[in-house]
């Protein structure tokens, strides 16, 4: 089968033919249909600092993806051959603390697919059964199921502060800030306010149902969101770049007793002003770190099936599998949305 490799411990990707897979015991088959290409998939293919110390090549890469199942293992009950799904792409122990209380997102042995493992971007990939969601027959297209892992972060972000009745600023404005603005809209903010530097990804914003976009660039972002909210500042800050002028803006811009996401990740060590930014303020601050399984999950299931959140707009860009390269440009350009590869 034909996949994208990360075959050496240099830049690059090679587009290649290699062994197709065949599923084990608890294991399904799936042939892959699309998959979303992310920051991650950017890093590992510059061969980053992050990427030097965690990938082991020669590995297929790849975590987000949606396609239909071929067959299945040994033991796997309720999933079968003509099942679209799509899956979780952290593969974690069942039986470290965090897995045994309810919070396997933070497993301490998590395998992420595309990273630890052989990963999506190929015409098949197999995944433990436990792993694998299904797309209720279709009714959620592949092109949708392919980025419920990056739309799954926003939807955690989102939908662990209390929305009905708020005001909520989304800081970055990439696919996941994008998305977060929709799944705000949809779960009943009151005022959904976004900033971002870039004037194509603010539009989007807007697309997506900000009422007030900010550029970073050329505003003020903390004046405009306390003008936007009769000075209290915003009630939940989302703060989805990582870049230290934004997270300074994120805590400046919550009300006192208001509550900080942070999904982002900064490249190094921000100095912080703990006092004045967190303790004095009576925040709440919580970290994301990929979906809650599988509660995120069923949320963003009955979120598209139910019509109330549709995130076909932020996708911007398809390529086919072999042009893996044009893909990864496209989000280098930073003008991009969410770009998905389609493998048919
Ligand atoms: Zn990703
Ligand atoms: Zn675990």
């Amino acid at each position: 089968m034909q996949a994208i490799v990360k075959e050496k411990r240099a830049p690059g990707l090679t587009v290649k033919s290699v062994p197709k897979p065949s599923p084990g015991p608890g294991e399904v088959l799936i042939a892959v249909r699309h998959a979303g290409v992310c920051g991650t998939d950017l890093h590992i293919a510059d061969w980053n600092p992050w990427a030097q110390g965690r990938i082991n090549p020669p590995i297929v890469v790849g975590h987000e993806f949606a396609g239909e199942i071929e067959s299945v293992g040994d033991g796997v009950t309720g999933l079968r051959a003509g099942h679209l799904v799509t899956a979780e792409g952290h593969i974690v122990c069942g039986h470290c603390l965090q897995c045994r209380t309810g919070n396997s997102h933070i497993c301490q042995n998590t395998r992420i697919i595309g990273v630890d493992r052989d990963g999506a971007f190929a015409e098949y990939i197999t995944m433990p059964a436990t792993n694998v969601l299904t797309l209720d027959g279709g009714t959620i297209p592949t092109e949708v199921g392919a980025i419920m892992d990056p739309m799954g972060n926003a939807f955690h972000t989102v939908l662990t502060a209390e929305i009905p009745g708020s005001t909520v600023f989304i800081v970055g404005c990439g696919p996941i800030g994008c998305f977060a603005v929709g799944i705000a809209r949809a779960a009943g903010a009151t005022k959904v306010i976004a900033s971002d530097v870039n004037p194509k990804r603010l539009a989007l914003a807007a697309t997506m149902g900000a009422h007030v976009t900010i550029n970073a660039k050329t505003d003020d972002v903390v004046k405009t969101v306390l003008a936007e909210t009769d000075e209290e500042g915003a009630d939940v800050v989302c703060e989805m770049s990582g870049v230290p002028s934004a997270l300074h803006q994120a805590f400046a811009a919550v009300r006192m007793g208001g509550r900080v996401q942070l999904l982002g990740i900064p490249d190094g060590a921000v100095p912080m002003d703990f006092a004045n930014e967190i303790i004095f303020k009576g925040i709440t601050v919580y970290g994301v770190i990929g979906r809650k399984m599988y509660q995120t999950w069923h949320q963003m299931r009955r979120f598209l099936i139910g019509g109330q959140f549709d995130p076909r707009p932020v996708i911007t860009h398809k390529f086919p599998l072999a042009k893996i390269n044009d893909a990864l440009a496209a989000i280098r350009s930073g003008d991009a949305g969410k770009v998905i590869l389609e493998i048919v």
